[in-house]
């Protein structure tokens, strides 16, 4: 699961809580059945969260270690490759790039004033091992402000500018990439005071390479810039800019900006296998779940470094193999089956993004997805959480499920806040209807205590995890699944439109 940088659910709980009353497990297979789908769950999860994996990240040698296990298993399952690509016979690969920023430097001159903002008053970022651009008069290349427009009123014109422009919060980063995309060398926003200016930040954040803009950003504040120009001058440029006829002007000021970061471009690969379907021509069911964790995630002189992601998302994987087997096993299905583990789902989505760019089949006829991550928390007979309810044709299909299996219908709220941060988001976003379906989303007396306490730290070991919910979330999958695989039974043309 991505991490989220609202702490909705880290506060605030305490209050209504209610007493929880658990119903009897559902009971759609034998004790000994379950006993034995739990076993092998927890091999997977054992296997994948060891340290032998290290956490599990993309561009790491954990990477090769995961997806070797990954294609045994699901060769031993029975699935076949899904790449439509002999050369490849289970991977995709997903080419990324991860920046981080090393040092930056604005200086702007004026006549024979000439300051080197200091860092308290400056931040300046580039995805390039070295950015340089200088500009002002006597260079060509001209100093342009845009006030708080985004220069589209000089179409070409700005190509090779440097770009000033007034901070206007919501609006920024699309005024920026629209300044990008007008081919300014560099753009420099001018933010109220230190406070708003971003964090100078050192992590690492990485991107899929097909969606890297190349950038060069400066943020400067009001009194730094305003100290340069002169400050009469500048209120009276601001003030043009309120403005409704403003028009972009060219500055009597040199900017000469400098960055640096490390850089570290690597392919990683989405695992992709199938069980094709006995109906050819009609359509998909998708499951899917992410293979990638965060690596070593805590500080260098901690005694455990390796976050092992038992819960996130190993239990996911497992549950998917399981799931997978136990389709293969039974009676033929009609439409196909894809299984996908994505990387790069930690660092935003990545890997199902170069999957919807890229999919087996077009996403229109893929009629349901479904996304597994961390399962492996809720006790058997917990009621489950609907991730991705209201949004799409698969409500009528899956509110009978629920309905019928005696499960309950859990905290629907809970299950909303979590939409955005998982890998079925994407495929929705496309038009795929997409979902979560987990115990572990049910309610907050579950996940809080998970979120709390081990999620995203070197604690999400499998030593940990509680197998009951997953189990039922597996058999409410197979049953779902078998019905939407079924043409017969499952039209989504039929289906009521969102
Ligand atoms: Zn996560």
């Amino acid at each position: 699961m991505m991490g989220s940088g609202a702490r909705l659910l880290v506060t605030g709980l305490a209050s209504l809580m209610l007493a929880a009353c658990t119903p009897a497990p559902v009971v759609s297979v034998p004790v000994s059945e379950r006993a034995a789908i739990e076993q092998r769950l927890m091999a997977d999860i054992t296997m994948l969260a060891s340290d032998d994996f290290a956490g599990r990240k993309p561009g790491t040698p954990g990477e090769e270690k995961t997806l070797a296990y990954l294609e045994t298993r699901m060769a031993e399952v029975g699935l076949v490759s899904g790449t439509n690509d002999p050369g490849s016979y289970w991977r995709e690969p997903v080419a990324l790039v991860g920046t981080r920023p090393l040092s930056g430097q604005l200086t702007l001159t004026q006549g024979r004033k000439r300051v080197v903002v200091p860092a308290s008053d400056a931040v300046v970022f580039t995805p390039r091992r070295r950015a340089i651009a200088t500009s002002g008069p006597g260079t060509g290349v001209p100093v342009v402000f845009v006030g708080f427009g985004d220069g589209s009123v000089l179409g070409d014109r700005l190509a090779g500018a440097v770009a000033v422009m007034l901070a206007d919060p919501g609006r920024d980063t699309m005024r920026r990439n629209s300044l990008f995309a007008q081919r300014a060398t560099a753009v420099v926003t001018v933010e109220p005071d230190a406070a708003t200016l971003p964090a100078a930040q050192s992590a690492e954040r990485v991107q899929l390479a097909s969606d890297e803009v190349d950038t060069l950003a400066a943020y400067v504040t009001d009194a730094a810039l305003g100290g340069v120009i002169g400050q009469g001058r500048w209120a009276r440029l601001k003030a043009d800019a309120q403005a409704p006829d403003f028009a972009p002007l060219e500055l009597n000021l040199a900017v000469s900006i400098e960055a640096t970061a490390e850089r570290r471009e690597f392919v990683s690969s989405n695992l992709l296998g199938v069980i094709p379907g006995n109906a050819p021509g009609s359509g998909a069911v998708l499951v899917l779940a992410h293979w990638d964790h965060l690596g070593e995630c805590s500080p260098a002189d901690a005694a455990d470094r390796i976050c092992n992601g038992a819960v996130d998302n190993a239990s996911g994987l497992a549950v998917m193999l399981e799931l997978a087997r136990r389709l293969k096993a039974g009676a033929p299905l009609g439409r196909d089956i894809y299984v996908l583990a994505t990387t790069a789902e930690e660092a935003g989505l990545l890997g199902v993004r170069a999957f919807a760019k890229q999919p087996p089949q077009p996403l229109s006829q893929i009629v349901a997805a479904f996304n597994f991550d961390m399962l492996a928390l809720a006790p058997a007979g917990s009621p489950v959480g609907y991730i991705g309810r209201g949004q799409g044709p698969l409500d009528a299909v899956i509110l009978a499920e629920l309905a019928s299996s005696g499960r309950g219908d859990g905290d629907a709220a809970l299950a909303d806040s979590f939409v955005q941060r998982q890998d079925g988001w994407v495929l929705q976003q496309q038009g795929v209807p997409s979902v979560l379906l987990s115990s572990s989303y049910g309610s907050r007396d579950v996940l809080q205590p998970f979120l709390g306490t081990r999620y995203h730290r070197p604690s999400d070991e499998a030593v940990q995890i509680e197998l009951g919910g997953a189990v039922d979330d597996l058999l409410m999958h197979e049953r779902l699944i078998r019905i939407l695989a079924d043409p017969a039974r499952y039209q989504p043309s039929s289906a009521p439109q969102p």
